[in-house]
Formats: C-alpha cells, structure tokens, sequence
C-alpha cells in the first residue's frame, strides 16, 4: 500500500489537457510509496470578483485558503495561470495537518524540453512540491545556486529546460533525505522512479512533430523522392552506375523515374508514413 496519498485539484478553472486522472494512473504505475488521486469534482474557483495580486496572478495565500478546506493531509493545486512571484511551483509546509503546494502549467510551451509531453513536465513539478510537502521542508531554501537540482530554486527560471533534459537529486537533496528518520525506505528509490519517467524521450512525438512541421517535410520528399526512384530503378535490372540525386554517369543508358512521379510516389510514402506515425503517437499518448 502506497505510504503517502497526494491529492491533485484543478484551481480557477478546467483544463482539457493534461488528464489528471491519467497523470495519476502514470505516476501510480511508475512506484508504490505515493498515491496520486484527482479530484474531478472538487474544482476549487475563487468568487467572483476575487481581486488579482501583482502581475496578474492571485497570491499564495488566496489558494491555500481555498485548498485548506478539502480533506486530506496532502494536497496540490494545478493552476494555468501565473503564480505569485512568477514561480513554477510552490509549497506551505508550516501546518503539517495542512500541507500544501501549488503548480502553475504557465510557461510550459517555453521551459518544457522537446520530445517530452505535456504529462512529464507536470510531473516534474508534482513530484518536487510533493517530495518538499512530505519531508516538510522547503528544500529549495537550502539551495545557494541553481545546479539543475530538482530541488532548484524558482528564480533561475531559464534553468528549468536543462533540468527537465536531465532530471536528478543533487548530493546535499539526498543527503537531506536520507537524514529524514521518518521517511517510508522506498521513498528516495521512488522518487527518482518519477523522475525516470520525466527523462524518458518520447521518439513518437519528436517523429511526429518533425514529420508534421511543413518545413522539415520537404526534404523528406527530395529524399523520398530519390530513394523511391532509386529502388525501382534496381528492381528494373539496370547496371548502370545510379547517382542517388538522378544524374547520369554519362556513358550508360539509365532509365529514369519523371520527377513528377518521383515526387508522387515521394508523397504516397510519407504520408503513409504520417498515419503510421499518427497512430503510433496516439497509442503512446496516454502512457
Ligand atoms: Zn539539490
């Protein structure tokens, strides 16, 4: 049975994406020392009129009142709206009946890491609010500088990229946990299980993103296209010297492919090749 069961709510309003019930089902699959469970039902929204602080965004202290009233010893509110002070993530561990944390998906278009999904890059900022709300200590606090530690503070922002590209627990974090007598023995092997699963590239989706974008597509035709064109021209027995780019040797006869076919059959190929990846990004989505 998981030791520590972390309750996840959508604040101020509903995203469609990410699924947090499938984020939960993720995270549970990947350890056994936490339970993550989504609230659905549970949307917690300021009132109406509720004035905003600095910069457009509410102040820490507005959402823990409204987290404060949920049952549960641990709980994190998910936001898309900026946090006070520009933060990814924040946590309130001075009541430990109460411990909270709060994180933003504001900014994750310009700070998450190609190739990793929208899921791992939540995830990376869950499991630091959660790792800081269980040992009841602000972690962050102790860091002097940024050295891409999980545990990094917020105010190098530009740090949390690299962070993401390679996720780890620097030295001093573990140190610091391995020296918490009343944590569950599995806690530090299970924590770095999650960040595992935010260092996992996902291959589908860097396949389907270049393969998507029209300008990398291109040479993906010229390439198919002479690929294509040198395929059958091989299946025709010719044994002439064949250019790959379609230019004669000069002195044998070669049959060519128009570039007009080339560029058809070029086109039938990749776009095969899209549905193929389509569905194979779509299968892999979710996991
Ligand atoms: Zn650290």
């Amino acid at each position: 049975m998981a030791g520590y069961r972390i309750n996840l709510y959508w604040m101020d309003g509903i995203a469609k994406s990410p699924n947090l019930a499938t984020l939960c089902s993720i995270l549970n699959k990947k350890q056994k020392t936490f339970d993550f469970v989504f609230h659905p039902n549970r949307l917690l929204k300021f009132p109406k009129g509720t004035p905003y602080g600095k910069k457009h965004s509410y102040e820490h202290k507005q959402y823990y009142d409204l987290l404060k009233g949920e049952a549960g010893g641990y709980k994190i509110g998910i936001t898309q709206i900026p946090l006070e002070d520009n933060c990814f993530n924040h946590q309130d561990v001075s009541d430990k009946n109460n411990l909270m944390g709060l994180v933003t998906l504001k900014d994750m278009k310009t700070f998450n890491v190609s190739g990793r999904n929208e899921y791992q890059y939540l995830s990376y900022l869950i499991v630091c609010v959660t790792v800081c709300m269980v040992m009841r200590e602000d972690l962050e606090l102790g860091h002097e500088k940024n050295n891409f530690c999980l545990f990094d503070p917020c105010l190098g922002k530009e740090s949390l990229k690299d962070s993401i590209q390679s996720p780890f627990i620097c030295g001093d974090c573990i140190d610091k946990i391995n020296s918490k007598s009343d944590i569950n023995g599995d806690f530090l092997r299970d924590t770095l299980s999650l960040l595992k699963y935010v260092e996992k590239d996902n291959k589908s989706d860097i396949i389907f993103k270049t393969l998507t974008m029209p300008f990398m597509s291109i040479p993906y035709v010229f390439i198919l296209d002479n690929v294509v064109s040198l395929i059958i021209r091989l299946v025709r027995n010719s044994t002439s010297t064949i250019d790959v780019y379609g230019e004669s040797n000069g002195s044998t006869q070669v049959e060519y492919l128009s570039g007009f076919e080339g560029w058809l059959i070029g086109l039938a190929v990749l776009f095969v090749l899209l549905i193929v990846c389509i569905r194979f990004y779509k299968y892999h989505k979710g996991k």
